[in-house]
C-alpha cells in the first residue's frame, strides 16, 4: 500500500531517510502510554524537502505527524494505530542559521535540540532562557509547537514570548517565510502566534528567530523548607519584593514527590524533605555580582524565616551544588516513572488560589479514591502545578489506571474549573485531552478553533485528531 508515495519520498529525501523498519523510538510516546504504527518515518534534510514531502503526502491523501524529540507528554507526536500516517521527523534540520548580537536574536532550525541552542547562545555571550527537564532531547520546533514553559517562565515567559519569527511549511506544502526579527509588527493577524502552540495541527515549523538576553553575572540557587503551600505563596511574594526581576525560578515540591526521588535515586541527597510538607527551590539571577546576589538572597531568607514562611534554608555554595539542587527538582518525573504508571495533570490556577485548590483537591481525591498517592510539584511562580496521582502503594498500577483514571481526571478537572484554572498549563492537548477540551471550552471558542483548522488545513492532514477531534 502507498508504494508510489514511498518511492517518491525516497526520491525526495534519499533512501536512508525514509524508514519503514525498527520504528519503535518514533512510534511509542515518552510515557509509554501507547504505541502507534507508522507507514514510514521520513527525515527531510531541508525546508525545501519538508515542503516537497508535504506536497507528496497531500497528493496521496496521507496524513502527517510532525515529530521533534518525541518528549511530549500528551500523545501528540506519535502516529495513530492505522499504519497509514507518515511521521515527519525534523531531526535533521538542526543548523543555527544566524546570531544577530545587536538585535539580540538567534535563528535556528526546528530540529535543534534545546540544550544545543542554550550552548550556542552562551558561546556567543548570551542567554537563551527556555529551560526544561527534557532539554537534552526536546527540539525548539517541538517547544514552539507546544508553547513549552519550563523553569524560567516567571522572568522570561514561555516559548511564545521568546519567539519573534517563524518559517513554516503550510498544510499545502507552501513555505511561509516569517523569520522576522522584529519586536514590533502590527500588520494584520499574528500568524506566528497561530502556529505556536498548535501542536503540529496547522503546519510544520521549520525554523524560528528567537530572543536572546544578556548573560547574568551570577545565578544563585536556594532551597527552602516551608510549612505549607500557603507559606510557599507568601514566600513567593517576599521573593518578588526582594529580588525583583532577579527572581528567575520558583519551584515547589511536595514531600511525597521528594520522597520518590530519595527512594529511586538514593545517591542524591534531598535536603529537609523528611521534616516538612513542601520544599521550594529559588533562583536569583543578578547582573551585578555573585556577592550582591548572595546578599540579596540572605536578606530575603532572613525576612522569610522571621515571617515564619520558611523553617530552614540553604543557599548553594557553588555551581555544582546549584546543579545538584536543580537536578533534584528535575528528577521528579523520572522518579515517578520508576515508581510506576501514574496519572499526570498539568494545571494552572491563579497563584493566590493554589493553597485552597491543593487542600480541597487532595481531600476530595483521598475521600473518593482511598489510598491514592499525590505527587505535587511545579512552577509555583507561574501558578502551574504538576498535580499527579500515583496508584496506591500496594496495588497494581495498570489496573488502577484502567479503573480510576477517568474518574480521577474528572475530579481534578472539575476542581480546576471551580478555581478558574486551565487543564493544560504547558504540555498541551495532544490526543489525550481532546474530549476534555471540548467539554470545557465554550461553543464560541470551539467554533473559532475549528474555523481556523478548516481554513489552514482543509483536508485535515496535519496531525489529525490532535487538539481537535478528527
Ligand atoms: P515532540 O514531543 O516531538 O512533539 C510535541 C508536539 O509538537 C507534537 O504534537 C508534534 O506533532 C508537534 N511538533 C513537534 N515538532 C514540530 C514542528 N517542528 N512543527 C510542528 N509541530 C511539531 N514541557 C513543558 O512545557 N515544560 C516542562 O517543564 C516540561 N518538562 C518535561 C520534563 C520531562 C522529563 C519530559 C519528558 C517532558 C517535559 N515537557 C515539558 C514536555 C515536552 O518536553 C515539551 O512538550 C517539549 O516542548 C516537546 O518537544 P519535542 O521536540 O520533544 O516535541
Ligand atoms: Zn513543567
Amino acid at each position: 500500500m502507498h508504494t508510489a508515495l514511498l518511492t517518491s519520498l525516497r526520491q525526495l529525501c534519499g533512501d536512508s531517510h525514509v524508514l519503514t523498519q525498527d520504528l519503535a523510538a518514533f512510534e511509542a510516546d515518552w510515557r509509554k502510554r501507547g504505541r502507534g504504527k507508522a507507514l514510514a518515518v521520513v527525515r527531510p534534510g531541508s525546508t525545501a524537502e519538508v515542503a516537497a514531502v508535504v506536497k507528496a503526502c497531500v497528493a496521496a491523501g496521507v496524513s502527517l505527524v510532525p515529530q521533534g524529540g518525541n518528549t511530549g507528554l500528551v500523545m501528540g507526536s506519535t502516529p495513530d494505530e492505522s499504519g497509514r500516517q507518515i511521521v515527519l521527523s525534523l531531526q535533521r534540520l538542526r543548523a543555527v542559521r544566524a546570531i544577530d548580537p545587536a538585535n539580540l536574536t538567534l535563528t535556528a532550525e526546528a530540529g535543534c535540540v534545546l540544550q544545543s541552542l542554550q550552548d550556542a547562545a552562551r558561546e556567543a555571550g548570551f542567554l537563551f532562557p527556555l529551560s526544561l527537564a527534557a532539554e537534552g532531547s526536546c527540539t525548539i520546533g517541538g517547544n514552539l509547537a507546544t508553547n513549552a514553559g519550563g523553569t524560567q517562565v516567571l522572568r522570561y515567559g514561555n516559548a511564545r514570548e521568546l519567539c519573534l519569527g517563524l518559517e513554516v511549511v503550510t498544510a499545502q506544502g507552501e513555505i511561509w517565510q516569517g523569520l522576522s526579527g522584529l519586536r514590533k509588527d502590527n500588520t494584520g493577524y499574528d500568524l506566528r502566534d497561530l502556529f505556536i502552540g498548535s501542536e503540529g495541527t496547522l503546519g510544520i515549523i521549520t525554523a524560528a528567530t528567537l530572543k536572546l538576553y544578556p548573560l547574568p553575572a551570577a545565578r544563585l540557587t536556594a532551597w527552602a523548607a516551608v510549612p505549607s503551600m500557603a507559606h510557599a505563596v507568601e514566600l513567593l511574594g517576599l521573593a518578588h519584593r526582594h529580588l525583583g526581576a532577579g527572581l528567575t525560578g520558583f519551584e515547589v515540591m511536595g514531600q511525597f514527590a521528594l520522597r520518590l526521588v530519595a527512594k529511586h535515586f538514593s545517591q542524591q541527597r534531598v535536603p529537609f524533605y523528611e521534616s516538612t510538607p513542601f520544599c521550594v527551590l529559588l533562583e536569583n539571577s543578578d547582573h551585578e555580582s555573585e556577592a550582591h546576589a548572595r546578599e540579596q538572597f540572605e536578606r530575603l531568607l532572613e525576612a522569610a524565616l522571621e515571617a515564619g514562611c520558611v523553617s530552614d534554608a540553604v543557599v548553594a555554595e557553588n555551581l555544582t551544588q546549584a546543579r545538584q539542587l536543580w537536578h533534584l527538582r528535575e528528577s521528579i518525573p523520572m522518579a515517578q516513572a520508576e515508581e510506576g504508571l501514574n496519572i499526570k495533570h498539568d494545571v494552572s490556577i491563579p497563584v493566590s488560589q493554589i493553597p485552597a485548590f491543593v487542600a480541597s483537591t487532595d481531600a476530595l481525591l483521598q475521600r473518593e479514591i482511598p489510598g491514592v498517592r499525590l505527587v505535587n510539584f511545579g512552577h509555583l511562580g507561574d501558578g502551574n502545578l504538576h498535580y499527579n496521582v500515583q496508584a496506591p502503594a500496594d496495588g497494581d498500577a495498570a489496573e488502577f489506571l484502567a479503573t480510576h483514571e477517568e474518574r480521577v481526571n474528572n475530579l481534578v478537572y472539575e476542581s480546576v474549573t471551580q478555581y478558574r484554572g486551565s487543564i493544560s498549563a504547558e504540555h498541551g492537548v495532544g490526543s489525550m485531552k481532546v474530549a476534555k477540551l471540548e467539554a470545557l471550552k465554550s461553543p464560541v471558542e470551539m467554533h473559532m478553533m475549528r474555523a481556523i483548522k478548516a481554513a489552514l488545513d482543509p483536508l485535515n492532514l496535519m496531525n489529525p485528531g490532535r487538539v481537535l477531534r478528527a
